[in-house]
């Protein structure tokens, strides 16, 4: 079975996943922003089991619709490499970047477009949310 692992800038702080991704987005939330230092996050759900190692640091931020994702840092270099959402231990959300692998399959759903900065274009067969999809 194929394996990938996301790992931060200085390599401390590892996931080990299983399978192909069970799906691939962009955010363009304000909370995404700040968190990543980008204008927009990657995001990548696996499905469990998958194998964290090294220390993280943990933030939990509620999101507009009240669920709770906590999300894991290096704490070392600061790299955002993962989160969970509260109540659903059978998926991780992996931040694309980790994976540093271009070859990595494209986004399907673009979330927050009310927040996108113009200039971000994205493919056009790309499933658009002005926030959240319900
Ligand atoms: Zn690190
Ligand atoms: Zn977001």
């Amino acid at each position: 079975m194929d394996t990938r692992t996301a790992s931060c800038s200085c390599g401390q702080l590892r996931v080990e996943l299983r399978g192909e991704p069970r799906g691939v987005g962009v955010c363009h939330c304000l909370a995404c922003q700040r968190r990543t230092g980008s204008v927009f996050a990657a995001l990548a759900s696996f499905a469990a089991p998958y194998t964290v190692s090294g220390r993280a640091t943990e933030y939990v931020r509620a999101g507009d619709q009240g669920a709770k994702f906590k999300f894991r840092f290096c704490p070392v270099c600061g790299t955002t490499v993962f989160h969970t959402e509260e109540g659903r231990d059978n998926a991780v959300s992996i931040a694309v970047g980790a994976l540093a692998d271009p070859g990595f399959p494209a986004p399907q759903v673009s979330v927050y477009n009310s927040r996108r900065h113009p200039w971000v274009r994205l493919p056009d067969t790309i499933r658009a949310f002005d926030k959240d999809p319900p």
